[in-house]
């Protein structure tokens, strides 16, 4: 059986082929620059990659231009049994996976209040999608899903209860498909019941989140209403006290979107370091130690990091393990050791340098047999998961 899994942007379209047999994937690649001039296409497909350049108009050439191309190689003679599309926000009502019908794409359309950049493109990428395969199930899988266990006073805000009902006002977190993945491969990892389990997750990439799963079930998140609260992310600026945006916008005379602007583009490790909201970038000049504020922006990042672990430490009273997924946490690991030393005393962590440090690919745990709290690192896989839920339904 074979999936096909989009992720539409506002100018791009990611898309992943996977057997379901051997859950490998066969194909993926990006459409860039819908709608832009000098847009491409590249594609590792069985291993080659390749590159097009091509203007496209929108998301159905671009998607033309990637089933061409597929239907060339992987797909020779092979029929796509489901598209799984990743859908950023699912509000407060949808939780597990769906098939998408009409009045379905006009809910997630409507949910762009929510997440303005994200569900208007989603919604596109299905209609292309549904209007190219008109006969397979198409299945949303939302990035809020796994989240919906939270208990109310995790997800509530301290603000006018009437105002937040109004509004939809409340934390919702994103990255779910990664998160409950990563818990359910350390479970497999630790050999034990993921329902015996309490596991913090560190999804540390462009956009990073850490979540507390207790029994299989996500119990808190670090990111909100949006995905910008939480740690410092690439761009992103993570906490703040409110009051600061209040300050900067009347002593810089900015309106609402000149402050998402400076919240969203400009901060996060961007912002503190001013080399790069590339990790590696900031991570090569903090081991080298040729810039402080390298230094700093790591530190920040690591102590941001470090204090939600204690904080679910203390939700779930408890942890078993510490899982690190995503580009940072997956390859970073100056960081990942900058943390857990900081927490030997209070979990008991001991990790093995050799192994933590080693560029090895593939699930592993980097603390030592006698750790009190294992921590294991855990690439995540969003493709293979949205492909999972939605070979259910095919
Ligand atoms: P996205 O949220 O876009 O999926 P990724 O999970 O790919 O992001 O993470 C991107 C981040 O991972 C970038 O900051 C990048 O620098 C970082 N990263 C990737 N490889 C490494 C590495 N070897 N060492 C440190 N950071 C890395």
């Amino acid at each position: 059986m074979i999936i096909l899994t989009l992720n539409a942007g506002s100018s791009s379209l990611k898309f992943n082929v996977i057997n379901m047999v051997t859950e490998a994937s066969l194909a993926d690649g990006i459409a860039e620059r819908i709608g832009l001039a000098e847009g491409f296409v590249r594609w590792t497909i069985q291993g080659e990659k390749g590159r097009i350049e091509l203007d496209m108009q929108d998301h159905k050439e671009a998607l033309n231009a990637i089933m061409e191309k597929l239907h060339d190689t992987v797909l020779k003679g092979e029929d796509v049994a489901a598209v799984g599309h990743r859908v950023a926000h699912g509000g407060p009502n949808f939780g597990d996976p769906i098939v998408i019908n009409q009045a379905i794409l006009q809910e997630i359309e409507e949910l762009a209040f929510y997440a303005p950049l994200h569900n208007p493109a989603n919604a596109m990428g299905i209609k292309t999608a549904m209007a190219m395969f008109p006969k397979v199930p198409h299945v949303a899988v939302f990035d809020t899903a796994f989240h919906h266990s939270m208990p109310d006073y995790a997800y509530t805000y301290g603000l006018p209860y009437d105002l937040c009902k109004k509004l939809g006002l409340r934390r919702y977190g994103f990255h779910g498909t990664s998160h409950r993945f990563v818990a359910d491969r350390t479970a497999t990892l630790l050999g034990k019941p993921i329902e015996k389990l309490k596991i913090v997750t560190c999804h540390l990439g462009n956009g990073s989140s850490i979540a507390a799963v207790a029994r299989g079930k996500s119990i808190d998140t670090s990111m909100g209403l949006t995905p910008l609260e939480g740690v410092i992310m690439g761009t992103r600026s993570g906490n703040v006290d409110p009051g600061v945006l209040i300050t900067v916008m009347e002593k810089e005379g900015l309106d609402a979107k000149g402050m998402n602007a400076i919240l969203q583009k400009q901060s996060g490790l961007l912002g503190i370091s001013g080399i790069s909201s590339d990790c590696r970038e900031i991570e090569t000049q903090w081991e080298a130690k040729t810039s402080d504020r390298a230094r700093l922006t790591m530190e920040v990042l690591g102590y941001g990091v470090l204090k939600y672990i204690g904080a679910y430490a203390a939700a779930m009273d408890g942890i078993d393990c510490i899982t690190f997924t995503a580009g940072i946490g997956e390859n970073g690991p100056m960081l990942r050791s900058w943390i857990c030393t900081r927490l030997a005393n209070l979990f008991g962590i001991q990790i093995d340098e050799k192994i933590n440090q080693a560029r090895r690919k593939g699930d592993r745990l980097i603390s030592t047999p006698d750790s009190r709290t294992a921590v294991a690192v855990i690439p995540t896989n969003e493709e293979l998961a949205m492909a999972r839920f939605a070979s259910k339904f095919a």
